[in-house]
């Protein structure tokens, strides 16, 4: 899809609320749950379905959704062989030739929205609109880098002296791993593989273990459009055993992760401890992230976009609200608003319309939040908990908490969901707010609510985060408008969605020759 000036434009959404254009969608969504799918090591184009184990749905464990079976160290080796041998022909192939694939599959994935956003929701356990988003991310993701490619992967003459020709060429360093997560697992993934592919590396991509079948699906579909069978693999299992197994090979060029700041320690320290070339490491982890809201902010507005924030996705974005700081004059009012809009919130069936919230994408990550929640009621003053209802007792389900706190210094780590803590902070002091903020050591999103322009200023210039946000919402970061990623513990960069994420993906060479 194009713009009357032949620009890129980004894949388009749907009305929910107009019953003839929603019906047909969730009709067919519906009857693309009949097949169960299995999701199986895709190696060199072959699956290999050995001791299949039942997928079931966070919203419902009762629910078989299909089937996966995991790859070993003998299967990540195979493919890494493959890929290897494979990805010379491939950046050969230009970015032209690429980008060519890459939009085939890009339209491949919106004839085949359906059955990938059932997946979403009933493998992900995402609601409808956020799996219309996700579905489109994945899109936009696959146009965006291959009009990328297109554009800065051509080759580019370099002025020189007289008697001489100079080029410049880009190149994929070699295979890439693509570690991706189950929060977003169909546009997360895509985009880390879409972006390597784009800049020609071979790529063995690792699905998040909750979240094979969606994988699967992406890869069928990317082979389908005309990606090399030996150029991508699909590698469902344990990130550890498959960690092990290709880490210390010198042929694995580099890692493209999504997931939590220890995860990335982890293999960072792995990769640096091998011989040979010093793999690149691109890294998206967690947040801290927080709301700062000033005396002359709407409440109306806040609230909306605090509850959005932080509950959205079951809190379960690494871009989610966590803090929300009210300047104290105002607080109660914003507070009595915020508590208001979340008891408005409907926990359920992410396949029913009327769901707002999920469920968690599984049991330890419910753990991980209860045992946060008790602390919290121990520590600080619950000031809202949704109830939870026997309809839900099939599911995963963590219904949305609020708790005041002292100061954001009391939670040590990211606490992955729907669970919003709120902080007072006293006019005049939003410069201690900043510091607490970058205290945290973390520094992906931050979310601004204020009318005068230079408070929004003020604060910009002084918190360390990737990606600010003022009067709205803080989620949903849209592929080449808002570019995404953060800083400290909170990533490595390049942004995903950005100008400059291929390039890291890549390598440089001149070629010059005398002409006299
Ligand atoms: N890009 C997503 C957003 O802006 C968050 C990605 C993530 O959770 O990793 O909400």
């Amino acid at each position: 899809p194009r713009d009357m000036l032949g620009n890129r434009v980004n894949s388009q959404g749907l009305l929910w609320s107009d019953p003839p254009r929603a019906e047909p969608l969730l009709a067919e969504m519906k009857k693309s749950l009949e097949r169960l799918p299995l999701a199986a090591p895709i190696i060199g184009g072959r699956e290999k379905a050995d001791l299949p184990a039942p997928v079931t749905d966070p919203s419902d464990r009762t629910r078989v959704i299909g089937q996966v079976a995991l790859a070993g160290p003998a299967e990540a080796k195979e493919a890494l062989d493959l890929a290897y041998k494979a990805q010379g022909d491939w950046d050969r192939l230009g970015g032209d030739g690429r980008a060519k694939i890459l939009e085939h599959a890009a339209d491949l994935f919106e004839q085949n929205r359906a059955s990938l956003m059932a997946l979403i929701v009933r493998e992900g356990g995402k609601t409808l609109p956020t799996a219309i988003s996700e579905l489109r991310e994945a899109v936009d993701f696959l146009r965006y880098y291959a009009s990328e490619a297109r554009k800065n992967f051509a080759p580019q003459a370099m002025p020189g002296p007289t008697g001489e020709s100079n080029e410049l060429t880009l190149h994929g360093k070699g295979v890439f791993a693509c570690i991706s997560p189950w929060n977003f697992p169909l546009a997360i993934f895509t985009g880390q593989v879409a972006g390597a592919l784009a800049a020609g590396n071979a790529v063995l991509a690792k699905p998040a273990a909750p979240t094979p079948l969606i994988a699967a699906a992406a890869v069928r579909l990317l082979h389908q459009a005309g990606v090399p069978v030996d150029v991508l693999h699909l590698l469902p299992g344990s990130g550890s055993k498959i960690g092990a197994a290709i880490f210390p090979d010198p042929r694995l060029a580099g890692i493209v992760l999504t997931g939590s700041t220890e995860a990335a320690t982890v293999i960072n320290r792995a990769l640096a401890a091998r011989d040979g070339p010093i793999a690149t490491v691109i890294a998206e982890t967690g947040g801290q992230n927080a709301m700062i809201v000033d005396s002359t902010a709407l409440p109306e507005q806040v609230a909306r976009d605090a509850v959005t924030s932080a509950f959205d996705s079951a809190g379960q974005r690494c871009s989610a609200l966590r803090v929300l700081f009210l300047q104290d004059d105002v607080a109660d009012k914003m507070l009595d608003m915020v508590l208001g809009a979340a008891d408005e919130l409907r926990l359920g069936d992410p396949f029913d319309l009327a769901t707002d919230v999920g469920p968690v994408i599984n049991e330890s990550a419910r753990e991980t939040l209860e045992q946060h929640a008790e602390k919290m009621t121990r520590q600080a003053k619950l000031l809202k908990k949704l109830p939870l209802r026997p309809e839900h007792k099939n599911g995963v389900f963590f219904p949305p908490h609020v708790f005041a706190i002292e100061s954001i210094s009391v939670l040590e780590r990211e606490v992955f969901g729907p669970i919003l803590h709120v902080v007072r902070y006293s006019a005049g002091h939003l410069d201690k707010v900043c510091e607490a903020i970058n205290a945290t050591g973390y520094g992906l999103t931050l979310g601004i609510h204020t009318r005068i322009e230079s408070t929004a200023a003020f604060i910009r210039d002084r918190v360390k985060v990737g990606n600010v946000y003022v009067n709205r919402n803080q989620i949903g970061a849209v592929v080449g408008v808002q570019p995404f990623g953060g800083e400290g513990l909170s990533g490595t960069g390049p942004k995903a969605g950005g100008p400059h994420y291929l390039q890291r993906m890549a390598l440089e060479r001149t070629f010059t020759v005398n002409t006299t």
